[in-house]
This record gives structure tokens, C-alpha cells and sequence, in this order.
């Protein structure tokens, strides 16, 4: 072998190597997740199934609890999920990794490395997401114009812009916020100001982790939404009214969509999709169903910025989600 064939050699394995180590350490915290028992008490047998859920007063889900994570209510304790040290692949949300060095010199064995193989979402799944986002296009069209010109609760009187969504089927997440702040507001689109500007990170870091290979993730692919379509005035707690009144909207969404997973960001989206109440540390690192789609519940992404101990949790939470994604 030449020098320059053994270089490139050397240098294939070491990028074949680094690429394991990433997949290995994102595997390791999945692990400490599973370990924590109590933060991750995966019901035996499958997704705890929630079923279909009816609108929120049937069930008697008041939203209102001094616990939510939204605007302004106090942070809830930190989960006691074991903190991890930094891994190389993400950086928690908040600076983007310089691109590991391709020259570096790394000393291995001659063989290729064989450790975890890449679980890549199956290429049936993939043609079905094709056909799943075609025909979603006019229904959230169409949810999206009615909402443009709904008049069923006062909030109508004070909105600059309905805020109906933002993204695609095209990979089968949908993360279901709170409700429009004032940047959203203004611009017609969810999750644009600081917390939006930190779930985009957050789906950044899932898509430079790879957590779900084969499947691009980004504000385009996901789908990201509230429970509310239009802001409360001073960003106040949706009211009991308001979610009855809008959450159609929602469940219309969902089922176009037909999610593989969905994300429940903050209390006021997981009580009611769950059709419980519940502090997010309680409800967060199970997996739930509904109406056939896996499901989970994290920290709303404004809480993490009020307590950015809750990164740490969400990033978990998200490599759960990516297991469940990749998982039958
Ligand atoms: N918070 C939410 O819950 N939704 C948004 O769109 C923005 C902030």
C-alpha cells in the first residue's frame, strides 16, 4: 500500500471511528434515561396509550396550574435525571460545533470499526411520508385559512396575525407549543422569538447529532405549532374558553399530519393532549400515543430559558423521541 492509500485508509477509519463515538455517546445518555427509572418509567409492552382525546372541557383539563412551564409562571424543580458531561456532538442548544478536524491524527486498529450499526428510518416509512405530506398540503391549507378568519373567542379582538403553523409533514415530528407570544404575533409564525429561536436550535442539534438518520430535520421537515392560534394579550395563560374554542384547530392539524411522533412543549399542550394534569417532570420521559402517533412531553423551550438547567432533560427527551421515531 502507498503512503498516500494508507493515508486515506487511516483517515477513513478515523472518521468511521468518530462518527461510532457520536452515535455511541448519544446512545449513552438514551441509556442513562432508560437507567433513571424513576424519570423513565417506559410502560412494559409499548407506548402508555392515551387514546383519542376529546376537547379539553369534557374532560375537565382546566389549563390553568401554578406548575406550567409557560410566560410566567415559576420554574418547576430540575428533573434529577443525571447530568452528563458535554458531548462532543451537541453543545446544549447554544453554539454551533466547529466541524471535528478531518486530519486529526488518530492512532486505531487496522480494521474498519464495527461497533453500532446507523438504524436508518426505513425506506417504506420514507415513501409513506411522501404520500402522507401530498395530502396534507390542502388540509392545513385549509385549517390554516379558517383559522385566518375565526371569530370564535375574543382573542380574534386583539390579534395582529393567526398563527396556524409552520413547517411540514415531510418528517413525521410535529412540536406542539403554548401559544403565540408577541413576535409570533406580529409575524404570523410560531416559535420566532427568543424560545422559538432556541427550539430551532434544538432541532438543529437533533440534526447535527443525527439523532434520526436519513431523516433531515430542520424548521422545514418538522412541523411546529400551538395549542392556541392566536396570543393572549400580555402573553397571559391561555384560558380554559380559549382552548375549547381553538383546540379543533389543533387536532385537525394532527390528523392531517398523521405524526410519527409529536412533542409536547410546555404543560398547556401535554394536559391536553394527554387529557391529564400533571407537572412536565412528572409526564416527561414516558411515551404516550395518540390517535396512532407516538408522543412526548418536554420542557417548554421558554422555561429553558428562564432555568437553562432544563437543557440537559430536553436534549434527552429528544433522543427519546428519535428512538421511538426509529423504533416499529
Ligand atoms: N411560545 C409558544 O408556546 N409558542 C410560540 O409560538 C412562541 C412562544
Amino acid at each position: 500500500m502507498s503512503d498516500t492509500d494508507a493515508r486515506t485508509e487511516l483517515a477513513r477509519i478515523a472518521r468511521g471511528v468518530r462518527q461510532a463515538l457520536g452515535r455511541e455517546d448519544a446512545r449513552g445518555l438514551a441509556e442513562l434515561l432508560a437507567r433513571d427509572g424513576a424519570c423513565a418509567p417506559r410502560v412494559a409492552g409499548g407506548a402508555v396509550d392515551v387514546r383519542d382525546t376529546t376537547p379539553a372541557q369534557s374532560r375537565g383539563a382546566s389549563t390553568v396550574d401554578s406548575a406550567a412551564p409557560s410566560m410566567s409562571s415559576p420554574a418547576e424543580p430540575i428533573a434529577t435525571t443525571p447530568a452528563r458531561t458535554s458531548s462532543a456532538e451537541t453543545d446544549l442548544f447554544g453554539n454551533p460545533l466547529p466541524a471535528a478536524p478531518q486530519s486529526a491524527p488518530v492512532v486505531v486498529a487496522a480494521s474498519p470499526p464495527s461497533l453500532s450499526p446507523v438504524i436508518e428510518y426505513n425506506p417504506r416509512g420514507r415513501a409513506e411520508r411522501e404520500a402522507i405530506l401530498a395530502s396534507s398540503l390542502p388540509l392545513i391549507e385549509a385549517a390554516a385559512a379558517e383559522i385566518h378568519d375565526c371569530r370564535k373567542c375574543g382573542l380574534c379582538e386583539t390579534r395582529t396575525n393567526t398563527v396556524p403553523g409552520v413547517g411540514s409533514a415531510r418528517s413525521g415530528i410535529v412540536f406542539v407549543g403554548e401559544a403565540p407570544g408577541a413576535d409570533e404575533d406580529a409575524q404570523g409564525e410560531p416559535f420566532v422569538g427568543r424560545a422559538g429561536q432556541l427550539l430551532t436550535r434544538i432541532i438543529q442539534a437533533m440534526e447535527d447529532a443525527k439523532l434520526v438518520p436519513g431523516v433531515a430535520l430542520s424548521r422545514d421537515s418538522v412541523y411546529i405549532c400551538n395549542v392556541l392560534k392566536c396570543r393572549p394579550p400580555e402573553n397571559r395563560n391561555p384560558l380554559p374558553n380559549e382552548v375549547e374554542q381553538c383546540s379543533p384547530y389543533l387536532l385537525r392539524q394532527l390528523d392531517a399530519l398523521k405524526p410519527r411522533v409529536i412533542c409536547c412543549l410546555g404543560k398547556f399542550a401535554a394536559e391536553l393532549l394527554l387529557g391529564v394534569k400533571g407537572t412536565i417532570a412528572s409526564m416527561r420521559g414516558r411515551v404516550y400515543t395518540f390517535r396512532g402517533a407516538k408522543m412526548i412531553v418536554t420542557y417548554h423551550p421558554a422555561a429553558c430559558l428562564r432555568n437553562p438547567g432544563y437543557k440537559r432533560p430536553v436534549w434527552e427527551d429528544m433522543q427519546l423521541l428519535a428512538r421511538e421515531y426509529l423504533s416499529d
